[in-house]
C-alpha cells in the first residue's frame, strides 16, 4: 500500500491516510484509535477525558498510579509474582492473585493487606496450565470486582536437563505453564478488555527468551514464544485499545532459582548460593543479580498510564547481561 508522504501533513492527507489504512483492513479505524487513546491510559477511570499527562499541574508519580483499577496477578505465590501483587497494590489497585500454591497464595494475600490495608484483595487458586482455570480467573475478577484493567501472566516453571535426556513430561509441563498458562491469560484478559477498550497485559518472560542457554532448552523455547504470543496479541488487541508487552527478567533470587543451592530436605546451601549469585553477577555489566521489586517496577511502568504509548514491546531488568 502506497501512502502520500506529503498530503499526511495537512488535515485532509491525515484523512484520506486513515481512509486508505481503513480500506487496507477492512475494517473503521478511528473509533477504535479514539477508544485506544481513552483507555490505553488516557485517563483514570472515572476521571473524565483529561489525559494526566498531558496535564502541566499533575504530580508526575501519578501517571504510575492505578487507582479504581483492577488487577490480575498470576503465580503471585512465588518471588516476583508475590512482589507484583504488593507494588500494584500500593500503586492503588484492588488485585486478585492466582497460584497452584494455595499456602504461599494466602501468605501473599495477608501480605498485600499489610502493604495496602486499602486494597481489596480476592485469593483464586489456579492452575494456569489449564484453559477453564483461567477463563474461570478472569470471571470471577470481572464478576467480583466489576472491571478488569492489568493481567500479569508471572506463573512459571524451570526444569534442568540437557536436550538428549529431556522427557515428554519435562516438555508438557514447561510448555504447559510457561506457554499454555501465559497464552490463555493473554486470551482470557483481552476477551474482557477488548470489550471494555482499555487494558494493559504484561507477560513475564526471560533473558532466556533471547539468549540460548545450555540445560534450560524447553524453558528458553518457552520464553521466545512468549515474547512472539506478545506481539502477536498487540497487534490483535491495540486497536481496541488493550496494550500487551513483556518484561525478560535476568537472574533474580527467588524461590524458583533456589534449586541450585537448595537440597531435597530444603536445606539451603550458604556457600553455593553464594557463588552462584557472584558467578551470575560477574556475568552482567553491573555487576549485580536483581531482586523482584527490580522487576515488579518494570511491570508497574507496562501496567500504568505512564507507558500509554507502548505495545508489543519487552522490556529488560537484567543488569546488562543480555543487549539484543
Ligand atoms: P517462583 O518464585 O518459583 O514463582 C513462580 C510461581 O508460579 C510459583 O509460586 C509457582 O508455584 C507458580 N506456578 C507454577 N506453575 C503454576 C501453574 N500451573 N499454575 C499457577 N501457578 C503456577 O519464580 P519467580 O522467579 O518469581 O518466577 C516468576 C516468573 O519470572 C516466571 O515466569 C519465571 O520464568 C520468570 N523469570 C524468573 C527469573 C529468575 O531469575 N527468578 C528470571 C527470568 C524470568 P510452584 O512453587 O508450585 O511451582
Amino acid at each position: 500500500m502506497m501512502l502520500p508522504c506529503s498530503a499526511a501533513l495537512t488535515d485532509s492527507g491525515v484523512a484520506l491516510v486513515i481512509d486508505q489504512v481503513q480500506a487496507f483492513l477492512g475494517r473503521p479505524l478511528r473509533p477504535n484509535l479514539r477508544a485506544a487513546r481513552r483507555a490505553g491510559g488516557g485517563s483514570h477511570p472515572g476521571g473524565g477525558t483529561v489525559s494526566i499527562l498531558s496535564d502541566p499541574q499533575a504530580d508526575p508519580s501519578d501517571a504510575f498510579r492505578l487507582t479504581g483499577r483492577v488487577a490480575v496477578v498470576t503465580g503471585a505465590a512465588g518471588g516476583i509474582g508475590r512482589e507484583a501483587a504488593r507494588l500494584f497494590a500500593r500503586a492503588g489497585a484492588d488485585v486478585v492473585i492466582a497460584d497452584r500454591d494455595e499456602a504461599q497464595l494466602e501468605v501473599t494475600g495477608k501480605e498485600v493487606t499489610a502493604a495496602a490495608p486499602q486494597a481489596r484483595v480476592l485469593v483464586v487458586p489456579t492452575d494456569v496450565s489449564q484453559k477453564r482455570e483461567v477463563d474461570r480467573l478472569a470471571e470471577r475478577a470481572l464478576s467480583e470486582l466489576s472491571r478488569l484493567d492489568v493481567w500479569a501472566n508471572v506463573a512459571g516453571i524451570l526444569r534442568h536437563g540437557a536436550m538428549i535426556d529431556t522427557t515428554e513430561d519435562d516438555l508438557a509441563a514447561v510448555v504447559g505453564v510457561n506457554l499454555k498458562g501465559v497464552y490463555w491469560g493473554t486470551a482470557a484478559a483481552g476477551r474482557i478488555m477488548m470489550a471494555a477498550g482499555r487494558g494493559s497485559i504484561v507477560n513475564i518472560a526471560s533473558a532466556g527468551g533471547d539468549m540460548p542457554t545450555p540445560n534450560i532448552s524447553v524453558y528458553g523455547l518457552t520464553k521466545a514464544a512468549v515474547i512472539h504470543l506478545t506481539k502477536t496479541a498487540a497487534m490483535e488487541f491495540g486497536a481496541s485499545g488493550v496494550r500487551v508487552n513483556a518484561v525478560a527478567p535476568g537472574f533474580i533470587d527467588t524461590p524458583m532459582v533456589a534449586v541450585h543451592w537448595t537440597d531435597d530436605s530444603g536445606h539451603t546451601d550458604v556457600e553455593k548460593r553464594r557463588s552462584m549469585l557472584e558467578l551470575r553477577a560477574a556475568q552482567a555489566p553491573l555487576g549485580v543479580t536483581g531482586e523482584p521489586a527490580d522487576i515488579a517496577y518494570a511491570m508497574l511502568y507496562l501496567a500504568s498510564d505512564a507507558s500509554r504509548f507502548m505495545t508489543g514491546q519487552v522490556m529488560r531488568p537484567n543488569g546488562g547481561v543480555v543487549m539484543p
